[in-house]
């Protein structure tokens, strides 16, 4: 009977224990592959990235057009605001202008030097191989008005253009200058103060009519030559409107052009120069005038009796119109 039962126990127990022993190993061996499994996990997730497969390149393009998109809008955003810094520096209504540079040259007298400021003397054998060395050198003079047309209305102006600018309106503009330059058939902006006009030193209205006949220009340059920054409005705005007045009816022309007395101005005097119905104005500031400068603030380029034939050319050479 106890070999019966012990044969039992090996027969049943045996195999069932050797089972049980294998499905633990089984499990066991499950678990082991299971964490064998989970392994390799974090390099597929480092793989997942990679170009390879259709995510990445999707993501790719999520990147390459995100950065157009990017772009495009730092573009967006910086043109308006160039554009509005280019309108807020430069007040030019359409196509940049051909010349935005072109210089005002500032004469005084034009005779042999006698009296007390010597250096708005210049003779008119200088003054005449002045405009030699502007032939040589393809200039072609332009009246101030010219240039304001041409920055602000878009008129045509001849190669190197140059504008030749006279002060005060002394005798020897129509006695030296106005033959000088007929003969380079070259043109000459004068301004005038009117108060000057048919006395001893100035210009008989005759003259003047003359001059613009010859295709002068005639500015304003007030009545009395006063410093403009020291009156009062009222007296202002006589010296800018009476002047131009006057001015209109020798010529038969409109004035359109005008230049400070001693280069003088200041906020105010700014405002009643346009009010008074001038386009343009110049100083005694050194320079060419530029489009890019206030149309009543314009340089100029001063021509002193020391200068010469040398001292013109350098300073011609400097500021050539561009
Ligand atoms: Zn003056």
């Amino acid at each position: 009977m106890r070999k019966l039962l012990l044969a039992l126990i090996v027969v049943i127990l045996l195999p069932l224990t050797i089972y049980a022993i294998s499905i633990y190993k089984t499990i066991e061996q499950d678990g082991v592959k299971d964490v064998m499994l989970q392994e390799p996990w974090p390099i597929t997730v480092e793989e997942e990235p990679h170009p390879q497969d259709s995510e990445p390149t999707s993501s790719e393009e999520e990147v390459s057009s995100a950065a157009p998109q990017s772009l495009k809008e730092v573009e967006v955003t910086k043109t308006p605001q160039s554009t509005k810094e280019a309108n807020d520096v430069k007040p030019l209504p359409i196509d940049k202008p051909k010349y935005t540079k072109i210089p005002i040259l500032m004469y005084h007298v034009i005779e042999d030097y006698s009296g007390t400021y010597e250096e708005l003397y210049v003779s008119p054998q200088v003054f005449y191989q002045q405009l030699e060395y502007l032939k040589e050198q393809g200039y072609h003079t332009v009246k101030l008005q010219d240039v304001l047309d041409h920055w602000h209305n878009g008129k045509d102006l001849p190669e190197k253009p140059i504008v030749l600018s006279f002060d005060d309106g002394y005798r020897s503009m129509y006695t030296a200058a106005l033959p000088i330059l007929t003969e380079f058939e070259y043109q000459g902006t004068f301004f005038l103060h009117t108060n000057n006009i048919d006395t001893a030193g100035g210009l008989a209205k005759e003259m003047i009519q003359e001059m613009v006949a010859s295709g002068m220009e005639i500015g304003s340059h007030t009545l009395s030559h006063p410093d403009l920054t020291k009156i009062s409005t009222t007296r202002l705005q006589q010296e800018l409107i009476d002047s131009k007045n006057i001015l209109s009816e020798i010529t038969g022309c409109s004035i359109q052009t005008f230049a400070y007395p001693a280069g003088r101005y200041n906020k105010e005097v700014l405002v009643q120069v346009e009010a008074a119905g001038y386009r343009g104005a110049v100083t005694t500031e050194y320079g060419s005038a530029s489009a890019e400068q206030n149309p009543f603030c314009l340089k100029r380029i001063r021509i002193n009796k020391s200068d010469g034939v040398k001292g013109f050319v350098k300073k011609l050479q400097a500021n050539e119109p561009k």
